[in-house]
């Protein structure tokens, strides 16, 4: 890595400013999935083993500017100390008196959490004099937060004009370390498999890979505005009537590089905030009927998507392969995440890039048998698109 790491910080009575991403979901007052906390424990644990005094900070939600009760870290203090069986301080704001205090008073291998960033809408304003605030609770800065990293915000990147040495931490690291091997350097046959709803947000990812890959493998709703792109009646499935030329143009560049589904799930009602779904039945993806909506890849699909990446040394998977959340129309999604781990077990480097993907390798229980599950799909999207992270940028060149 060519930006300062945490290993070359010199720690010792230093306080140490970090940014974590503790935005995690919450139920009835509590950390109802800790796993971005436990994803920051190897760079917290490191520092406060070096005798750092450590200043943590995260954002937690939208609370835009407000102060709203509901998003306090205050449970997440809790949590971490758990995890870490000892003392973590909370302090109710991220600036001002009682946070310098707070940051003042703690002792070598101490640590403190401050109060969400984003009841400041300086925070993701990238408001200068806010972003110098912050910074004078630190002597030296670390980022560990890969899920923030793609935004330009106080705490990624306005702090770090104020800090001599701003460091990468290991979660940040090992993030950048698999997705730009994927991205730089991927063993070949390179295979990246696509889905989730829309071509729109994926489309820089796919002009990125082009060049890159050895097959795209398409599934989702995005499916549909290619195969309308063909001109196949597509029912109601989902699409996006402003992108139909752009995935011709993609068929067209793609030379045979884009794998669509050859059959697919459809239904003939679907309410997905509802939870319900109407009958199902398997077809061609060429004689979907009229009215009905497709809701998952089909078996013959996932038998060619499995032969195709069954050969593959390298592959990066981004969005599922139907409407995941109902149990109906789940199988395609979690049989993707299966076969990912399978071809792990066979030696091939998998890299879930985060969001439903990530969730989706998570309940089908293959998480720990993939090489990398990303902690930011946003940022891993981003990654992928070929663009450079903000608050990677800005960290100090070694
Ligand atoms: P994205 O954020 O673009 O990765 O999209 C994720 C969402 O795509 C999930 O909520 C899925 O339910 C949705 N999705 C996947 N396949 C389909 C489909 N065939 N029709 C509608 N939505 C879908």
């Amino acid at each position: 890595m060519d930006k300062l790491t945490v290993d070359d910080l010199d720690i010792d009575r230093q306080r140490v400013l970090m940014r974590v991403d503790f935005n995690v979901p919450l139920a009835d007052g509590e950390v109802a999935d800790d796993t971005r906390i436990r994803a920051a424990l190897p760079t917290i644990q490191s520092i406060l083993d070096r005798g750092g005094r450590l200043v943590l900070m995260s954002h937690l939600g939208r609370p835009k500017g407000q102060r709203v009760p509901d998003l306090s870290l205050e449970p997440c203090a809790r949590t971490l100390q758990t995890l870490l069986h000892q003392p973590v301080t909370f302090v109710d704001d991220c600036i001002g008196p009682a946070a310098r205090a707070s940051a003042e008073l703690l002792n070598p291998g101490e640590v403190l959490l401050l109060e969400n960033l984003r009841y400041y809408e300086e925070e993701t304003d990238n408001d200068p004099a806010f972003a110098a605030q912050l910074a004078a609770l630190g002597d030296v800065y670390v980022n560990d937060a890969f899920g923030t990293a793609h935004r330009a915000h106080a705490s990624t990147e306005g702090v770090t004009h104020h800090m001599a040495q701003c460091a990468a931490g290991y979660l940040l690291m090992k993030e950048i370390a698999y997705l730009g091997r994927v991205i730089d350097a991927p063993s070949k046959p390179f295979v990246a498999v696509l889905g989730g709803a829309k071509i729109s947000g994926k489309i820089d990812v796919i002009a990125h890979l082009m060049d890159k890959v050895d097959h795209i493998l398409i599934g989702g709703g995005m499916a549909y505005t290619f195969f309308k792109a063909m001109g196949y009646a597509i029912g109601t499935s989902l699409l996006e009537e402003d992108r139909i030329e752009m995935a011709r143009d993609l068929l067209k560049k793609a030379h045979g590089k884009i794998l669509l589904p050859v059959d697919n799930l459809v239904a003939d009602h679907i309410d997905i905030k509802g939870g319900t779904i109407g009958a199902l039945q398997t077809t061609p993806v060429d004689a979907i009927p009229e009215g009905w909506c497709g809701v998952d890849i089909g078996p013959q699909t996932l038998q060619r998507f499995g032969d195709v990446l069954r050969t593959a040394r390298t592959v990066v998977w981004n969005g599922p392969m139907g409407i995941f959340e109902l149990p109906a129309s789940a199988e395609g999604t979690f049989a993707l995440a299966k076969l990912m781990a399978d071809i792990t077990d066979g030696g091939a480097i998998t890299v879930i890039g985060g969001g439903d993907s990530a969730r989706a390798v998570g309940d089908a229980g293959v998480a720990d048998r993939v090489s990398h599950v990303s902690t930011g799909g946003g940022a891993s999207l981003e990654m992928l698109e070929g663009k450079k992270l903000p608050g990677v940028a800005a960290l100090t060149d070694k």
